[in-house]
């Protein structure tokens, strides 16, 4: 359901929808990339990075790496489809909902 509202929303000019894995989106710091040895426990709710120092809530951190994946894979998607500059490593984890294809191929 709530998909389906995203994919109508989607269609506006301008929109699209990327759907990416979550995996190590709480864990690596949003800020330099880095990625702890050891998980973060769920209970502590503040990311620190040890490598930059970067400090935010835990979902502040995770919600800037989802923007910043949505993003990378947006841009390889859009070079890709018009047939240059797409670049290595962008849509691996990814998949694109159809609306969003059929909107940068036509
Ligand atoms: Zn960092």
């Amino acid at each position: 359901m709530v998909l389906q509202q995203l994919a109508y929303k989607a269609e506006s000019p301008g929109g699209g929808l990327v759907k990416i894995q979550l995996q190590y989106t709480t864990q690596n710091c949003s800020n330099c990339g880095h990625r702890p040895k050891e998980r973060l426990p769920l209970s502590v709710r503040s990311y620190v990075c040890v490598n930059c120092t970067y400090e935010a809530d835990r979902d502040v951190n995770a919600a800037r790496n989802i923007l910043s994946k949505a993003q990378r894979v947006w841009a390889g998607r859009a070079a890709l489809c018009i047939g240059e500059g797409a670049r290595k490593g962008d849509t691996p984890d990814s998949e694109w909902s159809d609306t969003a294809q059929d909107r940068i191929l036509a």
